[in-house]
């Protein structure tokens, strides 16, 4: 099968690079001619693991290609994805811009029938926006040609995106067409071999709403936990424990019941307040969703006061704190919305010094903020005479340090620990003080119990 995907970023990438894979003939495309030209070299312009290997393996095969020619890629395909951005615009609602730009550039190259497939996460009824822009562009060309538009949202997540997009919970797809419907069956199929029920046909509008309705879902479990964890900090209860109890309830489970510095990400924080936003044009209140934002935004602030509370009327002027992770998440350079930001920006506004250290996401970062700090190469060496660090992202290479190697290079043994990555009663009896969140803090000259 012929595919071309418009907009070569996370999601793009990943999904062209995975239908290549599957045997399809891919051609990607992006307006940026740097990462067009790095792409077509077999060099990522992302970190996503596993990536690499499929680009270049395909690449080499023949069956994947880069352009920044919308026009030839439109017209050298059947299925036509739209993977561009829809970052959110500054009343919070989805920035369309870039979808309807590549929808009045598909109308302007349309040759004949197309099934073009709205991947990038859309607000209800954006959809049959781009069919329109399609059709009225059609129009100025004196053309009446046969076209069909599809929502297939994207649930890939980012670190695990090669393994998610291969291997899917479901594939959901909106469409009111029959043809799309049996080509859109035929393109998953090799997605699907054990258990063609992941394929789950719906109406477009619905298929929109999904994928802010799973997000919203998500977002609304750590926020919950974050809420539960702030009543532990004050009834002494240890939300480790808690989280444990009711996660072992069936209805429940365990995933997305951490407590934290916040949920970050290019998704999460945008498609709830672009919910939020489709919530409020269509005069529902969102109540629920409404909290959910709130708390999140207040996560990265809480860890800021607790620093704050622990330094108490010394300030936090000339301490410099050690920042171990970058990215909104472990196995990404995706820094966008990472409370790493928030808590970075809030300590240097109160004069502190910062040094960080992130595996992969230190270029991103730099990048994206342009913010005084000092980067290390080194986990260990970022903490050498800091007054203490402060954990943030969950990488693997962090969950168990040398904490003794760690005591030597400190100036100060304490842990500001974002993610409940130490156990407490461990890092004291290695001398360290630890704060944490939805648990006790514990200090070495603490009497034990
Ligand atoms: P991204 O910013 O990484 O990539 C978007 C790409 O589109 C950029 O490379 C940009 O240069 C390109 N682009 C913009 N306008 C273009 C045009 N006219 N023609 C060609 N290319 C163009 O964004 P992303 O993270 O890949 O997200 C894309 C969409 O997928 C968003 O709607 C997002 O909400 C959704 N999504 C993202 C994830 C994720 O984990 N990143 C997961 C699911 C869904």
């Amino acid at each position: 099968m012929k595919i071309t995907i418009i907009g070569s970023g996370y999601v793009g990438l990943v999904t062209g690079t995975c239908y290549a894979h599957m045997g399809n003939n891919v051609l990607c495309v992006d307006l940026d001619k740097e990462k067009i030209d790095r792409l077509t070299r077999g060099e990522l312009p992302i970190y996503e693991p596993g990536l690499k290997e499929l680009v270049e393996s395909n690449l080499k095969e023949g069956r994947l290609s880069f352009d920044t020619n919308t026009t030839t890629a439109v017209r050298a395909s059947e299925f036509i994805f739209i993977a561009v951005g829809t970052p959110k615009d500054r009343d919070g609602s989805a920035d369309l811009r870039q979808v309807l730009e590549v929808a009045r550039r598909i109308g302007e190259a349309l040759d004949g029938y197309r099934i073009i497939i709205t991947k990038s996460t859309v607000p209800v009824g954006t959809t049959k926006k781009v069919k329109q822009v399609i059709k009225e562009v059609l129009k100025e060309r004196g053309l009446d040609l046969t076209f069909d538009v599809v929502s297939n949202p994207e649930f890939l997540k980012e670190g695990k995106a090669v393994s998610d997009f291969l291997n899917p919970d479901r594939i959901v797809i909106g469409t009111d067409s029959e043809r799309a419907k049996e080509r859109m069956r035929a393109l998953y199929d090799p997605f699907c071999r054990t258990d063609e029920n992941r394929i789950i046909f719906m109406d477009v509008a619905s298929a929109e709403l999904t994928k802010y309705a799973a997000n919203a879902m998500l977002a609304s479990r750590i926020s919950l936990m974050n809420e539960i964890a702030a009543i532990c900090e004050v009834t002494g209860a240890n939300v480790d424990h808690v989280r444990v109890g009711i996660g072992s309830d069936n209805r429940i489970g365990f995933r997305f019941l951490f407590p934290g510095v916040g949920y970050g990400g290019s998704c999460f924080p945008k498609d709830v307040r672009a919910l939020i936003k489709t919530a409020e044009e269509l005069g529902i209140p969102s109540r629920v969703l409404t909290a959910i934002d709130q708390v999140n935004r207040q996560q990265p602030r809480q860890m800021v006061s607790k620093i704050k509370d622990y330094y108490g009327r010394n300030g936090l002027a000339d301490k410099t704190f050690a920042i171990w992770g970058l990215s909104f998440k472990p196995e990404t350079d995706d820094v966008r919305e990472s409370p790493a930001a928030v808590i970075i920006e809030s300590l240097l506004k109160k004069g502190a010094n910062i040094k960080a250290y992130d595996p992969v996401a230190e270029e991103t970062f730099q990048r994206t903020y342009a913010l005084p700090i000092k980067y290390s190469q080194d986990m260990y060496e970022c903490l050498e005479d800091a007054d203490a660090l402060i954990l943030i992202t969950e990488w693997h290479q962090f969950r168990r340090p040398d904490f003794a190697r760690m005591r030597q290079v400190l100036a100060q043994p304490v842990i500001f620990d974002g993610r409940n990555q130490y156990e407490p009663d461990y890092v004291k009896a290695r001398g360290f003080t630890c704060i944490s969140i939805g648990r006790k803090s514990v200090s070495p000259d603490q009497p034990a119990g």
